[in-house]
């Protein structure tokens, strides 16, 4: 059977997430093994405007899988919102006769990959690569893990200082608008109370809890506060605590973005490399174009890019439960 596709681009694009130096690997060992041509795009879309555009072989992603960041760099680039931008794009993918694309990145990548793939005759497959798991048709996201482990691992240590001196730590987390890094990093380290923004913060509530512990002399509480929250970041959150709680030991800490960077764990190295090989499938196939690739129930799924950006995840209040539960 002729493949589809004879050379293929990928690039990584918009928020930086640990893995996608195993997912750019998978893609470009694939399509090698399928006998394609792979061209890395170097920052994105802004690459492929600028035709910061190079051909890879199987030793350019040696030693990379255990590597945090991403060896094709990413960017956010004004130029591909207008289509004069794609258009400068596409032309210089279609010089080097690159007949598809996988681009690895969150949603507005995604977005601008989808109004790309219907303008021009190249398809396009995405991946999902951001720390936030703020996508739909997906289970994970490649980085969410190892930013939840990051983030678990510094909540740890500041669980230690805030026992010695029985004090109240605030911790914001990131995630954009989304609140999975603070709901799994929150019930991972016994936080007494998660802020999100999927869910109202009632600080009163939140602030009831704490006097009820206060009065049982339990002193020392963390409370994981997602950065997207509505009630505003961790300093909003001291603030109004302080004015009911004069007396309350707070401490303010923003883990900010070495929640980004470090070696992938064991699972974003594994979907990572699961997903871009997929990918490449994907494209010599030619049965999907314009098609988010994520992970199901441990299988491969199938998303077009359209319906992957318009989706919304929702978090189910059971979530916020369990963790008022196993902090009583
Ligand atoms: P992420 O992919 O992490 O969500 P961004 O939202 O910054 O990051 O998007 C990355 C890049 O994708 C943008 O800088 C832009 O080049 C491109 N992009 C995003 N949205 C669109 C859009 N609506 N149309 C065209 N390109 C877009």
């Amino acid at each position: 059977m002729k493949n589809k596709v004879s050379k293929i681009g990928v690039l990584t694009s918009g928020g930086d997430a640990p893995g996608m130096n195993a997912a750019i690997r998978a893609v470009v060992r694939t399509g090698i093994y399928y006998g394609l041509d792979v061209f890395g795009i170097v920052r994105g879309y802004s690459g492929m405007i600028e035709n910061d555009i190079f051909k890879m072989e199987s030793k350019s992603v040696a030693n990379i899988i255990q590597r945090g960041g991403t060896i094709l760099k990413t960017a956010r680039c004004k130029e591909f919102f207008e289509p004069a931008g794609r258009k400068k794009a596409y032309d210089n993918l279609k010089k080097l006769g690159i007949d598809g694309l996988v681009v690895i990145g969150g949603d507005g990548s995604f977005r601008g990959a989808q109004k790309f793939s219907t303008e021009f005759d190249i398809p396009c497959i995405g991946l999902p690569g951001t720390i936030d798991k703020d996508m739909a048709g997906t289970d994970f996201t490649i980085g969410f893990d190892t930013a939840v482990n990051t983030a678990i691992s510094a909540i740890d240590k500041i669980r230690d200082t805030a026992d010695a001196h029985d004090r109240l730590f605030i911790i914001e987390v990131m995630g954009r608008d989304s609140g999975y890094i603070a709901l799994h990093s929150g019930i991972g380290t016994g936080a007494e109370n998660i802020l999100i923004p999927e869910h109202k913060t009632d600080i009163h509530e939140v602030i009831a809890r704490l006097q009820e512990k206060e009065k049982r002399k339990k002193l020392v509480n963390l409370l994981v506060v997602a950065e997207g929250d509505e009630f505003g970041g961790a300093n909003e959150v001291a603030k109004a605590i302080k004015q009911q709680m004069p007396n309350a030991d707070i401490k303010v800490c923003i883990l900010g973005h070495i929640q980004r960077g470090g070696a992938p764990s064991s699972l974003d190295r594994v979907i990572a490399s699961r997903l871009g090989y997929a990918a490449v499938e994907c494209l010599i196939k030619g049965e999907r174009s314009n098609t988010m690739i994520g992970i199901v129930n441990n299988h491969l799924h199938y998303t077009p890019l359209d319906q992957a950006v318009k989706a919304t995840q929702t978090i189910d209040p059971e979530w916020l439960k369990i963790v008022k539960i196993l902090a009583s």
